[in-house]
């Protein structure tokens, strides 16, 4: 079995600044110690007899699965084994993982237990420390990884009021943590304070969406006009709502289109990493959600008639509305545990078996 060396403090140290993630850390550790990163996370995570390699990590190193890495990052930060946690993804797996999977729990030296992501349950809605999202602002003022970038959900800086960039301005390359750090692309060099984004000021129910999540997120009530109008269930069932119903749209759109990506790469998983696309899915979704079900009939009626992105920005990327349109209709949402779905009593329903007709946009 792989072992890792004994740790020793780090010579300097830091604390976390606030929301920053764990690998944010761990990489301007690396640069106050002068260290390249992945000699420290060699250091955290590697066995030192094994050639470099990610086959030999003996955790993710920006969201930790054994409470031993825990342990072993307090000694080498000088941190609590909880803060490191909160530092992670896993924070939010109350809420991120479907609701029909078991929690995976670990328990920290000394605490109660703590729950986790696990890679199937949460893949689509965890960003790669090598597909960074940032807001430019937030980087001028202090240049770090904020954790709540690590999610696809997330789409906007509600602080600065603009959508978050999920790519380098100049060459158009993924952004990785690493370089969100250190302030510029690793490939060309651009200075990504100055990446230009969109302002969300004007945009009410833009703004709504993406608080919720965040509300979500964060265990909290959300709050706003519209926080009435949502459905009394649990945060985990409706945010799990939110996420399939992008999922499912995103097959409707062309987004290798937008960033004029080859075509070996998988159409909805280039979307999920699209803030501009991941923003306007999420308002599409709640506004599916909010004054159930009425709306809900509405959106599945405006898909049917492939009316439904008439007013969004993603009206442009709409491929193909017809694809997989019998989905919303069929026994999907059973499956994913959102049973409160198949309960709406939709008078367009088709009789069983029918597959709904599609009026195809030209
Ligand atoms: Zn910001
Ligand atoms: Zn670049």
């Amino acid at each position: 079995m792989l072992s890792a060396i004994s740790p020793q403090p780090f010579v300097c140290r830091s604390p976390l600044l606030p929301g920053e993630s764990l690998y944010s850390l761990l990489t301007r550790l690396a640069a106050l110690n002068r260290h390249t990163p992945p000699t420290i996370i060699n250091l955290c995570f590697h066995a030192p007899s094994a050639k470099f390699n990610s086959q030999h990590l003996l955790d993710i190193p920006e969201r930790p699965f054994k409470a031993t890495t825990y342990d072993r990052l307090a000694i080498f930060t000088g941190l609590a084994p909880t803060d490191l946690y909160a530092a992670t993804p896993h924070r939010y797996s109350r809420v991120v993982m479907p609701p029909y999977q078991s929690p995976l729990e670990i328990s920290l030296t000394g605490h109660a237990p703590v729950a986790l992501c696990t890679v199937r349950g949460a893949n689509r809605e965890l960003r790669g420390v090598n597909q960074a999202q940032f807001c430019p602002a937030c980087l001028k003022e202090a240049a770090y990884h904020r954790l709540i970038w690590s999610m696809n959900a997330v789409s906007v800086c509600l602080q600065h009021q603009c959508l978050l960039v999920g790519r380098c301005p100049q060459c158009r390359q993924n952004i990785s943590v690493r370089a969100v750090v250190q302030g510029h692309c690793l490939h060309c060099a651009a200075d990504l304070t100055l990446a230009p984004t969109r302002s969300i000021r004007d945009d009410t129910f833009g703004r709504f969406a993406q608080r919720t999540l965040l509300a979500w997120l964060e265990g909290q009530a959300p709050r706003g006009e519209w926080a009435t109008a949502l459905p009394p269930h649990p945060a985990p069932l409706l945010f799990h709502f939110i996420r399939k119903v992008r999922h499912l749209l995103l097959r409707n759109l062309d987004s290798q289109a937008l960033l004029n990506l080859p075509r070996r790469y998988s159409r909805s998983r280039v979307g999920d990493t699209l803030p501009e696309a991941q923003y306007e899915l999420t308002q599409l979704a709640m506004r599916a959600i909010v004054k159930w079900p009425r709306n809900f009939i509405e959106f599945k009626r405006a898909l049917r008639n492939a009316t439904l992105f008439e007013n969004s920005p993603l009206k442009q990327w709409v491929a193909d509305y017809s694809t997989h349109l019998s989905t919303w209709w069929g026994p999907y949402w059973k499956n994913q545990g959102l049973a409160f779905v198949c309960e709406v009593h939709d008078p367009d329903a088709e009789a069983p078996g029918r597959r709904p007709t599609v009026n195809k946009t030209a």
